[in-house]
């Protein structure tokens, strides 16, 4: 149980405050995280890692000289938005690229995502190796499914590792990917948390069980089993990872044995004794081991055991010096602090150009966002139901609370006299920051990436029309990864998108062109209802969503035909 706070809802925030009150030396706030308190060299690769909050030290306590350059910190157990990624990324960088790194979660992998696109269009090379240690959560035929858990201290170590010897950025994500292929853990849970100012655990165990591959925010494990002893235990552990040894292990391993927040340090150690016995038995070498808390999940009993397999280059990386709040290794010179002053500009988005023709179609673009809002607050209600029936009822108050917010910062960029690459991606940014969920992340990065297409030219023709549409097409698929028939908002997505630029190409007017393509969106939309989803929240309640559409794309449906109607009134003029 969380019992010290003022208001439950400030959290994750004020907490990282205080984390940073106390350690100024290594870390200072920015918009979204934190970042270095010193001075990181000229052209270093910035290894840039995050998730949600609740998980200390992971992330914010990886900070510093040898380690992370910088950590985004979501809210409690949630993904941090791609613009708290992408300013902390900002801040970060000097000049040498960007290794984002995270566990294997989907809206971190949407957020980041997003930020990365963001980055890399501004000039900022980056690039992502994810966390996918939990041999618990999928198995080795499909490793690139598994998610991220206390394995994602050795990736980070051996990226900022290789960052601080002065590689550049295909070695440091060369060696970030090899880290990950050769991390293991399996973790156990004896009891749930519970999240600041509920009054329920998050999740619960079975009473005198033990819940073996247990997420570390519940999702499902593999089998529960009775409480077993230390050596039980152990060997449950050291037996299940070393059968998901990877092909390329050599004898020297790290084991890691982390705590989750509640078992306490004197149980940890019992228990590393006979694990090391066990390894050693099995005729291995360890290394430079860990055996404390590194990541945790609030007040979860639980523990897992990660074992990395090293190499010559992995063993070099993974013994080099580090100087961060909760991870300390080696001797490092002291670093110079860092003008803290300067943070905030580094890390805001530099002003786009704008011609005429492209301020003249931001207030277009206002417009258009404005008419979406007025048809989802229209439809609100009756999204949110349709998402109840198989997701978590959401639907409506996300894309409300996106719509609204993407309305708002596009009207204030538009005043200022912005043009309409930047109208959009201040837009697409707060669309993605408030509405939360899945869709706000998708109809964000669809929103940035049209103005990106359209950016800022002399004139407009209809064949910019398609290819800003198709821009939308391929920032949600890309983004999101669904296919057609996965029972998602691509489903209205693609006849939209493929009705559209055909009748474009045959010559039709935009208006007429829209009103088609917003007619095949809306069917399509209709005939989700017969398809079983395989794709986002939904998809563990497959059966009670068959019948119903997708709220996602009906709400993109609606969306569509709002705004061709209004396109022909515009037209009309
Ligand atoms: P969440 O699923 O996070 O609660 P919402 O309820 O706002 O978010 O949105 C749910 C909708 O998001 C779904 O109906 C579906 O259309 C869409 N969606 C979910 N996952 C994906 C994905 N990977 N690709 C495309 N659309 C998706
Ligand atoms: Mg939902």
């Amino acid at each position: 149980m969380t019992k010290i706070f003022d208001d439950p809802a400030q959290f994750a925030d004020d907490a990282l405050d205080g984390f940073v009150a106390a350690n100024r030396k290594y870390v200072a706030r920015v918009d979204g995280g934190v970042v270095r308190s010193t001075e990181t060299p000229e052209g270093q690769v910035a290894v840039v890692i995050g998730g949600g909050s609740g998980h200390y030290p992971a992330f914010a306590g990886l900070v510093g000289a040898g380690l992370a350059a910088g950590s985004a910190c979501g809210n409690m157990f949630a993904s941090p938005s791609a613009g708290q990624v992408y300013r902390v990324a900002k801040a970060s960088q000097t000049g040498g690229g960007v290794l984002l790194s995270y566990g294997n979660y989907a809206g971190d992998v949407l957020h980041f995502g997003q930020a990365q696109e963001k980055l890399n269009a501004e000039g900022i090379e980056t690039r992502t190796v994810l966390v996918t240690d939990d041999i618990a959560s999928a198995p080795l035929e499909e490793i690139g499914k598994r998610r991220g858990i206390a394995g994602d201290l050795t990736v980070f170590k051996v990226a900022g590792a290789a960052a601080e010897a002065g590689l550049d950025l295909d070695e440091v994500e060369r060696l970030a990917i090899k880290a990950n292929h050769h991390t293991r853990s399996l973790g156990v849970a004896f009891a749930g948390c519970t999240l600041p100012g509920a009054s329920e655990p998050l999740f619960t165990v079975p009473e005198g069980m033990m819940s073996v591959g247990l997420g570390i925010h519940g999702e499902p494990g593999i089998s529960d089993l009775p409480l077993p002893s230390a050596s039980e235990l152990a060997k449950l552990l050291v037996d299940g990872l070393l059968k998901d040894k990877p092909e390329t292990a050599g004898h020297r391993v790290v084991p890691i044995l982390n705590g989750l927040g509640t078992v306490k340090y004197d149980e940890l150690f019992l228990l590393f004794g006979k694990i090391e016995a066990l390894l050693t038995a099995a005729g291995l070498e360890i290394v430079e081991p860990e055996c404390g808390e590194l990541v945790t999940s609030l007040d979860m009993s639980g523990l897992s055991l990660t074992l990395f397999w090293l190499d010559a280059e992995l063993e070099k990386f993974w013994a080099a010096p580090a100087d961060t709040p909760a991870f300390r290794k080696g001797n490092l010179a002291p670093r110079r602090a860092r003008a803290v002053e300067s943070l905030a500009e580094a890390a805001t988005t530099p002003g786009l150009a704008a011609t005429p023709a492209s301020t003249a179609l931001a207030a277009t673009a206002v417009g258009v966002l404005k008419e979406a809002r007025s048809v989802v607050v229209e439809h609100e209600e009756a999204l949110g139901k349709l998402d109840a029936i198989a997701g978590d009822g959401d639907h409506g108050i996300g894309m409300r609370r996106g719509v609204d917010a993407a309305v708002a910062a596009a009207e204030k960029s538009h005043a200022g006299g912005a043009g309409l690459e930047e109208v959009l991606a201040a837009a697409g940014e707060q669309w993605a920051e408030r509405a939360g969920g899945t869709s706000g992340a998708l109809w964000g990065a669809a929103v940035t990436a049209v103005g990106r297409t359209l950016g800022s030219k002399d004139a407009y023709t209809a064949a910019d029309a398609a290819a800003a549409v198709n821009a939308l097409r391929d920032a949600i698929v890309t983004l999101g990864k669904a296919e057609a028939g996965d029972k998602t908002m691509v489903d209205a997505l693609l006849p939209f998108a493929e009705t559209f630029t055909k009748a474009i190409d045959d010559g039709g007017s935009l208006a007429g062109s829209l009103r088609a393509a917003a007619e095949a969106a809306a069917e399509a939309a209709d005939a989700t209802a017969g398809l079983s989803p395989r794709k986002g929240r939904a998809r563990p309640l497959a059966e009670k969503s068959l019948g119903h559409p997708d709220p996602g794309a009906v709400s993109f449906g609606l969306i569509a035909r709002r705004v061709a109607e209004y396109a022909a009134t515009i037209e009309s003029h």
